[in-house]
């Protein structure tokens, strides 16, 4: 018996990086995974066809233009229930201020709010009301160092990270009394498509020295950071956010 058999799970951005990694580990535990993606089908395809256990599916909604409620609605019409939800899913975009075109800093800033921050606070919304009907859940959210540290040439993603960070704390208040537990994970640098360009460019080295550890974090130490956090028995973590960031940002 693992601890996950018979849970749900829908993992948003589950097709690569830290949501794959993270849907690969609920499913080593016995959960059935609702594997989501926006456009990249066949990576989400080779993520269902790699879990562990049987039930699996893929799922897709793009969260920067409102697609959640239907997102939560297929989620548990295919699968029953939704007793996890892990709102991943979220980009990373650069609009340095001093050279960003208004038209651009305006779009860049609407796209960013709108998939890392209002999806999820959606999908929080739709799922919710569900969790509370099959007696309880657990939501973990994917924020950032970011929202600490501050993103010069990203404020949007900065910005939208911090509103997840206070999204998962006033949920976390709103939503223990039915047996909803909701706790955020702040990464640091982490081997993903999303920060390659980063890691693997001229400032590589350097990222990699702002932690003592002198190298980014794997999506495999992030997701048992995830999983650990949506676990049975960790119920008194609710409203904590976990830095994932190999000392590289220490806050008070
Ligand atoms: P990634 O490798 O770039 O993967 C992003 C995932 O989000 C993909 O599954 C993608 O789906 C999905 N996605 C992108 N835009 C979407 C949209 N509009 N609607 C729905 N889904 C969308 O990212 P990652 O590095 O694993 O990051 C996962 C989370 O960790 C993000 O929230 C990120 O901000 C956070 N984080 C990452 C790092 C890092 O260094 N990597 C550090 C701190 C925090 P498709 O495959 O269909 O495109």
């Amino acid at each position: 018996m693992s601890d996950f058999d018979g849970r749900v799970v829908l993992v948003t951005g589950g097709s690569r990086g830290i949501g794959r990694a993270t849907c690969e580990e609920f499913a080593r535990r016995g959960a059935t995974v609702a594997v989501h993606y926006a456009t990249n089908e066949s990576a989400a395809r080779d993520v269902v066809a790699g879990l562990d256990g049987a039930g699996h599916i893929r799922v897709a909604a793009d969260l920067g233009r409102g697609g959640a409620s239907e997102l939560a609605a297929a989620t548990i019409d295919r699968l029953g229930r939704i007793d996890v939800l892990v709102n991943n899913a979220g980009i990373y975009e650069a609009h340095p201020v001093l050279d960003t075109p208004p038209e651009e800093w305006a779009a860049s800033w609407a796209r960013t709010l709108a998939t890392n921050l209002t999806g999820p606070a959606d999908l929080i919304h739709a799922v919710a009301p569900h969790m509370v009907e099959i007696g309880g859940g657990r939501i973990v959210n994917v924020t950032s160092r970011g929202a600490f540290r501050g993103e010069p040439d990203h404020a949007a993603y900065g910005a939208s990270k911090a509103g997840l960070n206070s999204l998962s704390q006033s949920m976390a208040k709103a939503l223990a009394p039915h047996g909803i537990y909701v706790t955020a994970v702040a990464p640091g640098f982490v081997e993903t498509d999303m920060a390659a360009p980063y890691l693997h460019g001229p400032r590589g080295d350097d990222i990699r020295d702002q932690s003592p550890m002198g190298r980014a974090a794997s999506a495999e130490e992030v997701a048992r950071v995830i999983v650990f956090l949506a676990t049975s028995g960790a119920e008194s973590t609710t409203g904590a956010i976990v830095d994932v960031n190999g000392a590289s940002y220490l806050r008070n």
